[in-house]
């Protein structure tokens, strides 16, 4: 006896911006130099296959690890105009404040 469940739903693909994999920024929320470049897309969902994407582009934006805060690149121009123009490389190796943070567990959270 097979059963046929329709379920409806969304899901959310999350990845790196492609360039922006070595871009580390500072949150605006926490402060901490934990900010990464994120393309989120999210789809409409029939029994747990994407379907249809519920925009035609990906999001662009800038999330923080440490307190979960996303932003829309948009309101971050200092991302863009950095982009490519500052090394970033071995920089969060040589951040002990940094990389302290990173190990602390979130303490709050903070949903858009
Ligand atoms: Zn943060």
């Amino acid at each position: 006896m097979v059963f046929f469940f329709f379920t409806c739903g969304e899901h959310t693909f999350t990845s790196r911006l492609k360039g922006y994999e070595d871009v580390t920024v500072q949150c605006m929320n926490c402060g901490n130099v934990s900010a990464h470049v994120f393309k989120r897309w999210q789809w409409f969902t029939l029994c747990f296959v994407p379907i249809i994407p519920f925009s035609f582009k990906p999001y662009h934006e800038v999330g923080c690890h440490i307190c979960r805060f996303f932003q829309d690149i948009k309101y971050r121009p200092d991302v863009e105009a950095n982009h490519g123009q500052i090394p970033m490389n071995g920089y969060g190796a040589q951040h002990p404040a940094g990389a302290a943070a990173a190990a602390a567990p979130p303490e709050q959270h903070q949903y858009k």
